[in-house]
Order: structure tokens, then sequence, then C-alpha cells
């Protein structure tokens, strides 16, 4: 049917396309991609020839608006992005939203995604939830976010670049206690895929022993309850003043 197909590419295995994208991939009159030259290796791969045409952060409104106006003459348009379900910190949200304003169809394609990939086998609560993209780069606006993060039994989870990681947890192990636990889940799909879990205090260690941290990786965290920290505190001020009081 002629429409907008938003369509989920793998986020590192290529056998994660579903069928049912490879088969819309191919029969669609173009695919607008956030890098042509990323897409081109997946359609090569997978011997695709649909025209493709650009459509990326920096030229999302205008290019919408050409995209719109074919749609409009009966086209069907894909957008992918580089990886994973378009929309989800990548480009994709604007489009669809202006294709629903113009009263044209927007099909999802579901597949990969790395945030509910992580989640999922991340061993912490799914039911409540809260994906934030990435955290601020600036290090003030970073730990303000962590703070301002609702201290309930939800888990929050975060896109988070290599560079910045030790950074991020050490801001998290300021915010919410050393017992903190987290989870960081690097290069989900891929060869080297792997899942941090533990303290806070004891995952910095761990990352510390490496000469580099490579990879794309997600941060997932559930607060331990305000309660838990302050009772630690209190063990540990009652510790204290056993100890002074036994000098
Ligand atoms: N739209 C994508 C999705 O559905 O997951 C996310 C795009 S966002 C620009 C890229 C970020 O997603 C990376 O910096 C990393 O935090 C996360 N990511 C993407 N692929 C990943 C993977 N294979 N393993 C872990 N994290 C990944």
């Amino acid at each position: 049917a002629p429409g907008l197909y938003l369509v989920a590419t793998p986020i590192g295995n290529l056998d994660d396309i579903t069928l049912r994208a490879l088969r819309i991939l191919r029969s669609v009159d173009r695919i607008a991609c956030e890098d042509t030259r990323q897409t081109q290796k997946l359609m090569n791969h997978f011997e695709i020839r649909t025209p493709t045409i650009s459509y990326h952060m920096h030229n999302e409104g205008p290019r919408s608006e050409e995209l719109i106006a074919e749609l409009k003459q009966g086209a069907r348009i894909a957008i992918v992005s580089d990886a994973g379900t378009p929309g989800i910190a990548d480009p994709g949200g604007q489009i669809a939203a202006a294709a629903i304003a113009a009263g044209i169809p927007v099909f999802p394609v579901p597949g990969a995604n790395a945030a509910i990939s992580a989640l999922i086998a991340s061993g912490l609560p799914t039911d409540h939830f809260t994906f934030h993209g990435f955290l601020p780069a600036k290090p003030g606006q970073r730990k303000t976010a962590l703070e301002e993060l609702p201290r309930d039994t939800a888990t929050h989870i975060f896109y988070e670049a290599p560079h910045r990681i030790a950074d991020t947890l050490a801001d998290i192990e300021a915010v919410f206690g050393a017992t903190q636990p987290v989870v960081v889940a690097r290069e989900l799909t891929k060869l080297h895929e792997e899942f941090l879990r533990g303290p806070v205090s004891e995952l910095r260690a761990q990352l510390a022993t490496r000469a580099v941290i490579r990879g794309e990786m997600v941060l997932l965290f559930a607060p331990q309850p305000t309660e838990k920290v302050a009772s630690a505190h209190q063990t540990i001020a009652a510790e204290v003043a056993a100890l002074m009081q036994a000098e």
C-alpha cells in the first residue's frame, strides 16, 4: 500500500533484519537513509537495488517536505537509520509526524533496537522503564539530569559513548551511592557482545583495568530506594561512632 514505512535494520548482526523488512526495502519506490553509504552496505549484502536518498539530522525539515509531496502522489517510501529502529535517538520522528498530519498512512516495520535488547537481558525490572536517549555531554548538565531522575522502581535506559562511560559511572556513584546496581550492555548482537552487571563502584573498578573501552553501549539502572542509601549511610555512621567510642 502507498505510504511511509519506518523500517528497523540490524544493530550489529545482519541476521536480525526481518523478512518483512527485506520485502519492503526491495519493493518501495525509494529508501530514505540517514547515511546512504552505510545503508548501501546492508543493501549490497541483501542484494537490494532500490534507489536511495539521504535523510538526516541536517536536512530532516526540507527533505521531509519533498518526501511528503511524493507520498501525496501515492509513492511508497521507506525510512531507515544507520542501525536499529528509526526515530529512536535517530531521524524518523519528524517525517512520521508530518506524514500523519498530511493524512498519509505510516507503517511501523519493527526489528532491532539497542535499548530494548539491553533491557530484556539486563536482569533489571522490565515492567516499567524510561528511555532517555543520550545524557547531556556537558558534565554539569549530566549530573543535574541524573539528580533529577525519579527515584521509583523503574529502569532508566541511556545510550552512552565509550569515551564518556567512565565519567558517567562516576556521576552515578556520586548521586546514587557506590552500591547502586548498574548494567552496561556493549556491542549487542555482535561478536564481542558483553554485559557488565554489578554495583557501580565495582563496574568502575573493572572498566578502569582496561586500556581502552570501545564499542557501542547502553547503560541501565533502577535507582535503589532512597531508604536503602540512607540506611547504608546510617550503618556507616553508627560503625564510625562505635569505633570512636571504642577508642
Ligand atoms: N536507532 C538505534 C536503535 O534503535 O537502537 C539507536 C541509534 S543511536 C544514534 C546509537 C546508539 O545506540 C549508540 O551510541 C549506542 O549507545 C546504542 N547502540 C546502537 N547499537 C548498539 C549495539 N549493537 N550495542 C550496544 N549499543 C548500541
